[in-house]
């Protein structure tokens, strides 16, 4: 088969990685990709949001199947043009990427089929939002309603900081129009896991768990990131919580979708915040996690291409995912500044190590190539991920396989999995 990835990070690494292994690759292309990725698949120059050139190109090329790793071309409908072409493509339509694209829409899905998560309102008028808040308990959380690269949303303690939240968000048009609606949400407290799952529209099949660490700084302090680093699987995801998840959220979701007239195909990723109260949900994604991928991917045995295609025909029912009984870590090598501003070009030695390691993968997320080196070129650089055979062995191969890369202002969190001791 020959295959296209849509995409440029470390899930799109982790992603290729994968296919790589499958014996149905033939050829593999990504667009655009990066220099990690330029390892297994050919890099073309078309970006991930031009939905018609790539088209264009998987026609020329005779592509059996394009992947779409991130969520922007997903919630704009790059799955729709595809199959408007007679093109196979992995990944849900427009219709049904609205459950991560809108958190409104996913709000109230999960409140009209009663699937646990937190109490909300959705307000798209400044003024209603902020009578609202008069009343209202702290912490509370504010969320953009659409894409925010992860920054939509706000944990406010006091009033006063919810009032500049709505400001920012619905007056000031900080995320442009994905704060023209905004969800006003409980503030929950609990440990936070990560559950992937493959769906073909009417069946479901999870993964093993994961958890990420959004904050850049160590003590989970400073700002939110696209995610410094992950571990899998979670210790804290017991089978009673995997019980509970299987008969009030994971199959309601898939259900729910199926009913309202969107049904999913692709990746569903539940964001679980596991309460007193019990498991509920914090958010949807309609693709892989990016770090969780990293740790995830390296740890399924199935065949990667044969999975997706069971859900492009409805035969997921017909498929087993394994995993192997290990577990697996990922720190991510950042640029120091990130998430704000931070250098980019920086040259990057010691990648070589990793070919002679069983076990041990770098996934490249920000890398391009200058001339014959790789450079840094984003914030998040590289996913350094080791397995082990319990989850302190893949923390220790991980932290050390990170002493093997080198790059000027390199930044990572020293805490990454710090929760497994508390297990
Ligand atoms: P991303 O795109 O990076 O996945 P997002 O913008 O979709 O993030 P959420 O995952 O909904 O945002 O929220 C980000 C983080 O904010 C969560 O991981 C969680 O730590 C916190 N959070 C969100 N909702 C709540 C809540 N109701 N109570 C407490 N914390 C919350």
């Amino acid at each position: 088969m020959k295959v296209l990835i849509v995409g440029s990070g470390g899930r799109e690494h982790a992603i290729a990685w994968s296919v790589s292994r499958s014996s149905k690759a033939e050829k593999i292309y990504c667009a655009p990709g990066n220099a990690g990725i330029a390892e297994y698949a050919e890099c073309v120059d078309i970006g991930a949001m031009e939905f018609e050139k790539l088209a264009a190109f998987a026609k020329e090329n005779a592509v059996d199947l394009t992947i779409v790793g991130m969520d922007d071309p997903l919630v704009g409908g790059i799955v729709d043009v595809f199959e408007a072409e007679g093109l196979r493509v992995f990944g849900p339509n427009k219709a049904a990427a609205i459950l991560e694209g809108s958190k409104a829409f996913s709000k109230d899905l999960m409140k009209k089929y009663q699937i646990p998560t937190a109490a909300y309102e959705n307000f798209d008028c400044a003024e209603e939002a902020l009578a609202y808040l008069e009343t209202a308990k702290f912490p509370i959380v504010l969320k953009a309603d659409g894409l925010a690269l992860g920054k939509g949303v706000l944990i406010c303690n006091t009033l006063e900081e919810a009032q500049e939240g709505v400001k920012s968000l619905m007056l000031d048009h900080q995320f442009g129009a994905a704060g023209n609606t905004i969800v006003i949400e409980e503030f929950m407290t609990g440990r936070e896991v990560s559950v992937l799952s493959f769906v073909d529209g009417n069946t479901i099949k999870t993964m093993t768990s994961a958890q990420d660490h959004k904050r850049a700084k160590d003590g989970d302090q400073g700002l939110n990131t696209g995610g410094m680093g992950t571990f899998s699987p979670s210790p804290f995801y017991t089978k009673e919580v995997d019980a509970f998840c299987k008969a009030h959220i994971y199959q309601a979701t898939v259900d729910a979708m199926k009913a309202e007239g969107r049904p999913f195909k692709g990746i569903i990723f539940f964001g679980l915040m596991l309460t007193e109260e019990g498991p509920k949900v914090l958010e949807y994604n309609a693709r892989f996690g990016d770090p969780e991928a990293q740790v995830v991917l390296p740890r399924m045995k199935n065949d990667i291409l044969e999975v997706m295609e069971a859900c492009i025909d409805g035969k997921l029912d017909q498929i087993e995912l394994e995993f192997e009984e290990n577990a697996a870590v990922c720190v991510v090598l950042a640029s120091d500044g990130y998430p704000e501003k931070y250098d980019k070009g920086l040259p990057i030695s010691g990648l070589e190590e990793f070919q002679k390691h069983e076990g041990y993968y770098c996934f490249h997320a920000g890398t391009k190539f200058d001339g014959d080196t790789i450079v840094t070129n984003g914030g998040r650089v590289l996913g350094v991920t080791a397995k082990g055979k319990d989850l302190k062995e893949a923390r220790a191969n991980a932290y050390a396989a990170t002493e093997w890369v080198t790059f000027a202002n390199k930044y990572k969190r020293n805490d990454i999995g710090k929760a497994i001791d508390e297990a």
